[in-house]
């Protein structure tokens, strides 16, 4: 059998083994609902209140202010929905985000528009990053949120996030960050970067799926995304998600306890992997090279279309990705590399490979190995390479 090489670990992370034997106790002997008041039930309880506290304490955040949520989507839902319809109220009624941003974000950006409220789209430019000036200048006195995203989960790119918590603190505007790629990654203190809300995903740092949390800061009200008991001081009914939460704050612990040297040892693969891969001819990567996360690598090959890329690299066991995992299946391009300036055609050709600390020097050997020959191959049979090599003749 061929060894599997995920490279995928932006789509989700395989839960570590340490993760899961924290979680197996909270199926099997303590089962209780947190919310009853016998023994069973508030063991569960203790899991779920320490669980709370290890996330807090992975971004400097007090354990009031983190809610459990299903997952990255549902907090960024719930927070961006929440704060618009929280300030409309008062009078403001204009939204900043970015061009590039999960479609958890733009999707709920888009929903709010229907209902009337105004969206500023920032530039990303090139190298896909936010311009914190740009930010300032789009502040208005209706403007309610701004909602920029930690890291870009096709590209790899981190934002300027703490010069652009400054400016929004300074002009008294809310701050929302979806962190679900940056966790592990990048250090992160809500207080010294002034975010006022953050969203992340327990499977993208080797936790559970459908567990995440948002933190809030404290203090902030807005109106509930589900209405139903009392879990989550009253903010996000339904019975916890008790083993979820658990892995949860495990893993969030782990992935943040040495974030210097868990990084330097997957970017120094990653960084062995762009310099081989960039040796293809017409290859580039796409996205700035030095803010980018630690695992992350984008290419564009031209003359080949990103789908039939990955099915030989599937052959070859290789799991990456073209761009997300939530657009592939559709035959669009991807926003992102839209948004940093890419023509159709090319951003078609998109490769991402994501690699965590489970990866292996052996795994970047196989992608290096695998990666060049079908690239050839593919342009062999394209029309459209032809194209591209007679233009240039
Ligand atoms: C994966 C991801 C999400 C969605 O998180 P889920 O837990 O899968 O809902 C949101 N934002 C970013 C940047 C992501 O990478």
């Amino acid at each position: 059998m061929t060894r599997i090489v995920y490279a995928d670990n932006a789509a989700t992370t395989s839960t570590a083994p340490s993760v899961v034997k924290a979680m197996l106790p909270y199926f099997t002997e303590l089962y209780g609902n947190p919310s009853s008041l016998y023994t069973v039930g508030q063991e569960a309880r203790e899991g779920v209140d320490h669980a709370r506290q290890q996330v807090a304490d992975a971004i400097g955040a007090l354990s009031s202010e983190i809610f459990f949520t299903s997952g990255g989507s549902e907090a960024d839902n719930w927070a961006i929905k929440g704060i618009a319809h929280a300030l409309a109220a008062k009078g403001k009624k204009h939204l900043i985000t970015s061009a590039f941003e999960h479609h958890a974000v733009l999707h709920s950006m888009e929903a709010l528009q229907k209902e009337g409220f105004e969206v500023t789209l920032l530039p990303v430019y090139e190298n896909g990053l936010v311009k914190p000036q740009d930010v300032a200048d789009a502040i208005r006195p209706d403007t309610a949120l701004v909602s920029i995203m930690y890291a870009n989960n096709e590209i790899g790119t981190i934002q300027p996030i703490p010069e652009i918590g400054a400016i929004c603190r300074e002009k008294g505007v809310l701050f929302h960050t979806d962190a679900v790629q940056a966790i592990g990654m990048v250090d992160i203190d809500v207080k010294a970067q002034n975010i006022d809300l953050l969203s992340l995903s327990g499977h993208k740092f080797h936790g559970p799926k459908g567990i995440g949390a948002l933190y809030c800061r404290r203090g902030l009200r807005f109106p509930n995304l589900i209405d139903g008991g009392a879990q989550e001081l009253n903010r996000r009914a339904g019975t916890e998600n008790v083993p979820g939460i658990v892995g949860l704050g495990a893993a969030i612990q782990e992935a943040t306890a040495d974030i210097p040297g868990r990084t330097a040892r997957i970017q120094a693969m990653r960084d062995r992997l762009i310099d081989g891969v960039l040796q293809i001819p017409r290859s580039r990567l796409n996205g700035d090279r030095q803010h980018r996360l630690a695992g992350n690598a984008n290419f564009c090959f031209e003359g080949i279309e990103g789908e039939s890329l990955l099915l030989m690299l599937d052959a070859k066991g290789i799991a990456a990705s073209s761009g997300s995992a939530c657009t592939s299946g559709s035959l669009d391009p991807s926003h992102v590399l839209l948004a940093i300036g890419l023509p159709h055609e090319i951003a078609h050709g998109s490769l991402r490979i994501s690699l965590s600390d489970v990866n292996t020097e052996e795994d970047v050997d196989a992608i290096l190995e695998a990666l060049p020959p079908i690239v050839e191959r593919l342009r062999a049979m394209s029309p459209l390479w032809e194209r591209i090599v007679q233009n240039q003749s």
